[in-house]
């Protein structure tokens, strides 16, 4: 069981007013608060060890270095990866683009074939529609049923000779739905097929083993986890990455550019680890601030986090059901959705009760979520209401929004 009212207290926001009442936030699937303790690391980096890495043999650059890698080390933790396959990227879309643009440029062919499915966030389509065009692959889809589960049935005939990789969310950031990453991935291996795991709306709220999934490349993002914005990961096995070539490159990605005066050429060296894929300064405080925040998440326990918003979803799925305009999307069972709870009121646009909402100083998100083929499989073209738990809410806060639900119905 989490002490939430402890929790609580580390996150200053929540004190917060907002239209005269205090602060309920439910759009955790969007981005998270962040704690105390993550707010005051990224000062004192600024304040105390600010310094270029990796250049620099003065202190404060050892220093800076020093604070990066650990951060590093604190993500492999929560993963349970090696600190030699954590790539920092700027988000979980960045994540995704680069294995679009590094391995999946350099090896897939016109006419070879890359599966994702029809609950993807944008981010997990766009690219390799993108690609797609640049190289002439196909991307195929697998389907959803109408409770909001993935057509999981569907991946074997849809792996042809021509499959080089199924890219797919863990957790659906719509539906909550938890995908089985771990049958999945085994599928794709046993078709010699490589595979991409969108964690952006599961590693800040289960756990989440590499190791245990198998995938080649999984990806998340800093800020929906109590990290900052701007920071991000993409995980890559590291037998893998050790083969694969930076498109992005430059500063610190390389071991040495030699002049080779008779052929006319640099000849580039890159380094071997994951800072070939780092081009640039990167963003220092982010990845410090997010190391820190995978400490807290351990700290709390991610098993612990995950029951605590099953039961917030459970009761959110029993209150909601009492209000009989109300329209649910998902999968009914708590026990395959994550802490994400999406549905209309009558035929109140989506936004209206995201506005009412606030007014009541409760926060949720409205609109397509950034995922527009799945409103069309749930027929909710017009978007959705989202409320996204996360470790800081109460059941308390959920009664103040089932209230406010309430008396819409009348006017839905
Ligand atoms: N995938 C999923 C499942 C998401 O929910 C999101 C964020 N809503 C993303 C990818 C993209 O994350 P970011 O905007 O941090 O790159």
């Amino acid at each position: 069981m989490l002490n939430v009212k402890e929790i609580r207290k580390d996150f200053p926001i929540l004190e917060r007013e907002v239209n005269g009442r205090k602060l309920i936030y439910f759009d955790n699937a969007a981005t998270s608060q962040k704690p105390i303790q993550v707010i005051n690391k990224i000062m004192e980096f600024y304040t105390k060890s600010y310094a270029n890495i990796h250049r620099g043999i003065h202190t404060l650059s050892q220093e800076a270095s020093e604070l990066y890698e650990e951060a590093r080390e604190n993500i492999a933790k929560l993963i349970n990866a090696k600190t030699k396959e954590i790539i920092f990227v700027k988000n979980a879309t960045e994540a995704i683009n680069m294995v679009a643009y590094t391995w999946a440029l350099r090896n897939l062919k016109k006419g070879d074939e890359v599966i994702t499915s029809l609950m993807e966030h944008h981010s997990n389509i766009t690219p390799w529609i993108t690609l797609s065009q640049i190289k002439g692959i196909k991307v195929k889809f697998i389907g959803v049923n109408s409770d909001g589960t993935l057509k999981t049935e569907e991946i074997p005939n849809l792996i042809t000779k021509n499959t080089r990789l199924i890219s797919i969310t863990h957790v659906s950031n719509v539906l909550g739905t938890i995908n089985d990453v771990k049958e999945i991935v085994k599928i794709a291996h046993e078709k010699d097929v490589t595979t991409l795991i969108d964690a952006a709306q599961s590693v800040p709220h289960m756990p989440v083993d590499v190791k245990d999934i198998d995938c080649e490349f999984l990806a998340f993002s800093g800020h929906k986890m109590l990290g900052p914005s701007g920071i991000g990961v993409l995980y890559v096995k590291e037998d893998l990455l050790k083969r694969i070539e930076p498109t992005i490159s430059g500063g610190g990605t390389i071991r040495n550019v030699k002049w080779i005066q008779d052929e006319e050429i640099c000849k580039i060296h890159w380094i071997e680890g994951p800072e070939k894929f780092e081009a640039g300064t990167p963003n220092i405080a982010g990845a410090i601030g997010l190391g820190e925040a995978a400490k807290y998440l351990m700290r709390i326990g991610l098993e612990n986090i995950m029951m605590h918003e099953k039961r917030l979803v459970e009761k959110t799925l029993k209150e909601l059901e009492n209000i009989k305009k109300v329209k649910i999307y998902g999968p009914r069972n708590a026990e395959k959705r994550a802490g994400i709870i999406t549905f209309n009121i009558g035929n109140l646009d989506p936004h209206q009760t995201a506005l009412i909402l606030d007014q009541y100083g409760i926060a949720v998100r409205s609109g397509l979520h950034c995922a527009e083929p799945i409103h069309q499989i749930i027929k909710a073209e017009n978007g959705s209401v989202r409320a996204s738990y996360y470790l800081y809410n109460t059941e308390e806060e959920i009664d103040e929004m089932i209230k406010v639900l309430m008396d819409l119905e009348d006017i839905a």
